[in-house]
């Protein structure tokens, strides 16, 4: 059960000093019990109290981290039910299926496609995440030679080793080194022997049921051996059945604190249909309701981009806007004579704008300025989108050297500011833009220097 921020503070050394960058140790305790920094945090925690709170603290699914550096995989550390309750804390991961049974080329091809398919949304950039390798022949020689091909063809991909054979997992497990896999295939029959490898190796191993309450008793299984880091499978292989179980161990864990269910799962959209739309649709529902991994069976760009999409949409903070960095954009390849454009740095504007102008092909300078996130209107009415600021900004933005002339195109919606800018920028002329982003193509094409 969670501890409140006194019960923590009672726990702590109370020196006041400041060391954890908190200035007081009940601020701190305070921040502990919200979730927002660490028990270890505290040079002066006692391991007694590290132990407590932070088993008392931690997410009701457990965070599972593989893979090494830069490139490691993060699942679960799901705090709730619904992302507006707080928010989502680590996006589902997308794996892609390769198997001893598929051919070179086929093989090849999935790796090239996992490496290549990787697109830029307001400034984050979208990938796939796992390369599951799954060892359908039964044998050790060719699952480690897969293992090897799957490491060297990229080197950023987390890997998920996937066996009915504890001993070729451990010889893929060796072959992947510092990059832990997940390994997959634990059973009630092999459990101790998985738990054993799972702790030899310090990753995360998963759960391989044939049903939900299979399942929670592999689970219960792997923890009763000490395993702490899980993946689970409910051996749902229905569309129906794979959400059903997805939200039955979700609120399990979230509500009911029940531990053999509080971890990410994975799910395989690519077994439960042949059709790439099916599964693809299926992947979609699995990502909106609570999947921490899918495994596909290939990965293509129409079909990928939108289930980037989704799980970006559903993974961002409710609670803080989605920004782009407050600079100068150059689009379609601008020079000293093309129109300068100034918006706000609320991603979905920026979006629009930049969509817009780069469909009209007038090579535009698109300015960006900070504003918190908020929309033109808004950001105009908190003050953070005033003649002031804006004047500082094309000040000391470098605008002023990219182009010879002094127009400065605003939001329509700006146009009351008009007069205050000009007063602001006495060389600047100020051109008032449309409303809509909409209308911006044919008032570029219609744009001429003033002087
Ligand atoms: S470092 Fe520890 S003792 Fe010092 S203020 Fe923070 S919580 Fe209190």
């Amino acid at each position: 059960m969670a501890l409140t921020g006194i019960q923590i503070l009672k726990m702590l050394p109370k020196k006041n000093c400041g060391e954890c960058s908190i200035p007081t140790c009940l601020a701190f305790a305070m921040k502990v019990a919200a979730g927002q920094v660490e028990i270890a945090d505290c040079p002066y925690a006692t391991e007694e109290a590290i132990a407590t709170i932070g088993e008392a603290s931690a997410p009701p699914i457990r965070t599972i981290k593989v893979g090494t550096g830069d490139d490691t995989f993060t699942a679960g550390g799901e705090t709730c039910m619904y992302r507006h309750d707080k928010r989502f804390e680590n996006q589902t991961g997308i794996a892609v299926l390769v198997t001893t049974e598929q051919s070179d080329a086929d093989v090849e091809g999935r790796i090239a496609r996992f490496n290549k398919f990787e697109y830029e949304r307001v400034g984050v950039i979208m990938k796939a995440d796992l390369i599951a390798i799954k060892d359908a022949k039964n044998d050790e020689a060719s699952f480690t030679a897969l293992t090897q091909k799957v490491l060297d063809g990229s080197a950023r991909a987390a890997i998920i080793l996937m066996s009915e054979s504890v001993a070729n997992l451990a010889a893929a497990a060796k072959v992947c080194g510092a990059r832990t896999p997940i390994l997959y295939g634990a059973t009630l029959d092999n459990a101790d022997e998985m738990a054993k490898l799972g702790e030899e190796c310090k990753t995360a191993v998963g759960v391989a049921g044939s049903n939900l309450d299979n399942c929670v008793e592999v689970s219960e299984k792997l923890l009763a051996a000490g395993l702490k880091d899980l993946v689970i499978d409910t051996g749902a292989r229905t569309l129906r059945a794979a959400f059903e179980d997805n939200v039955v161990a979700r609120r399990a864990a979230v509500t009911a604190k029940f531990k053999p269910l509080g971890f990410p799962t994975i799910t395989f959209p690519c077994e439960i249909s042949d059709d790439p739309m099916m599964e693809a649709m299926v992947a979609s529902v699995l990502i909106a309701k609570y999947a921490g991994i899918i495994v596909l069976s290939d990965i293509q760009g129409d079909l990928i981009f939108p289930l980037f999409l989704e799980r970006m949409n559903i993974f961002t903070d409710p609670q803080r806007p989605m920004v782009v960095t407050e600079d100068i954009y150059p689009l379609t390849g601008p020079d000293e004579n093309s129109p300068v454009v100034i918006t706000c740095n609320f991603s979905l504007t920026y979006f629009i704008v930049s969509g817009e102008i780069e469909g009209s092909k007038v090579p535009t300078w698109l300015l960006i300025k900070d504003t918190e996130g908020l929309s033109v209107l808004t950001a105009w009415a908190a003050g953070k989108f005033g003649a002031d600021l804006i004047a500082q900004f094309i000040n000391k933005n470098g605008i002023l050297e990219k182009v010879k002339h002094r127009d400065l195109i605003i939001p329509g919606y700006l146009a009351s500011m008009k007069g205050e800018l000009e007063e602001e920028l006495p060389d600047w002329t100020i051109i008032i833009g449309p409303r809509e982003a909409g209308h911006l193509p044919a008032f570029l094409k219609e744009w001429k220097p003033s002087a």
